[in-house]
């Protein structure tokens, strides 16, 4: 009877200890612009956050279009991470509409940024209509441009990753101290994979002679990619993707691959194939597959994650150069 009541004690004492468990810090809500911010997130908070990516796997962040759910989203979060860079023009707008009162976290704050010189740089004589600050110039064929003073694509290079990762994870410590102790030791040993990677993509790309390093493909992701692994990207579209390329130009860059016999082609996941798919008609050249540049695949494809990402691009780009 002793052993019963104690029992029901016990249980009531557990009962009771529940709401207890109420009072432990909420999960973080947190926002990311894209799906590759998401995939850092996601490493550094484990499961102590919800998180979900404004422009989902797949899509074109230069120009989203956010809808009411997106505000709606916004609204809730407690931390919103952007790539900055003039990666999200759209973010201001949006951040506005939603009242938000998220922490905002630029995750390429410190990143050395590369300073865009021209829309595209591949040494056009004409000059006319590429203002330097780029505020709303229009391409040759009247276009508007997506304003850009910097190129956005940091995370092509490992190191800038973890830069990236270091202010999420500086974020996250300060939103949830609670739990800080653990969002920067998994940030620590996600560091330390993100960099065994960069070092094996160096190593890699390393082997091929440099006058095989050459790319073509959709629009100039690549350039922090190009400086920090030794290759070359031409690319028809310029920076960001809101236009397509005159004919002039596609003529321009089918006449350089065929002097420098370039026949590494790409598709990128997001955006249109069309131009890649006309080059290709043009020079013969079959493509070497797709290169994920601004958005990761869809889970269960071949680059979920940040990590997965370079192991999927770094050979096919291989595999492609060696026939240049
Ligand atoms: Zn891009």
């Amino acid at each position: 009877m002793k052993h019963l009541l104690a029992l029901c004690i016990s249980l009531a004492l557990g009962l009771a200890a529940l709401p207890a468990r109420a009072e432990e810090p909420a999960q973080l809500k947190i926002v990311t612009s894209f799906s590759i911010l998401a995939d850092m997130a996601k490493n550094v908070a484990g499961s102590r956050a919800s998180i979900t990516s404004l422009v989902g796997p797949d899509a074109d962040a230069h120009v989203f279009e956010p809808g009411p759910a997106d505000v709606a989203m916004l609204a809730e979060a407690d931390i919103l991470i952007i790539n900055g860079l003039g990666f999200e023009p759209w973010l201001v707008r949006l951040a506005a509409s939603a009242k938000s009162k998220a922490k905002f976290v630029t995750a390429s704050y410190g990143v050395k940024p590369i300073e865009l010189e021209e829309p595209h740089h591949h040494g056009h004589g004409h000059s006319h209509g590429h203002t330097h600050n780029h505020g709303h110039s229009h391409d040759k064929d009247g276009h508007p441009k997506v304003p850009h003073d910097f190129d956005p694509h940091a995370w092509q290079d490992l190191r800038n990753g973890v830069i990236y990762v270091r202010n999420i994870a500086d974020a996250l410590a300060e939103k949830d101290p609670a739990n800080a102790t653990l969002y920067l030791a998994n940030a620590e040993s996600y560091i330390t994979e993100l960099k065994k990677l960069h070092e094996w993509a160096r190593a890699e790309i390393g082997r091929l002679p440099t006058e095989k390093r050459k790319v073509i493909t959709t629009h100039d992701a690549f350039a922090y990619f190009s400086k920090a692994y030794g290759v070359e990207f031409l690319s028809p579209a310029g920076i960001g993707t809101a236009s397509d390329p005159s004919a002039e130009t596609l003529a321009r860059l089918v006449d350089q691959m065929r002097r420098e016999n370039i026949r590494a082609l790409f598709m990128e996941n997001m955006g249109n194939p069309r131009m890649m798919e006309t080059i290709a008609r043009e020079t013969g050249i079959e493509d070497g597959g797709t290169l994920y540049s601004d958005a990761l695949s869809a889970p269960g494809g071949p680059a979920p994650t940040y990590v997965a990402m370079f192991r999927h691009n770094v050979p096919v780009l291989i595999e492609a150069m060696q026939k240049n």
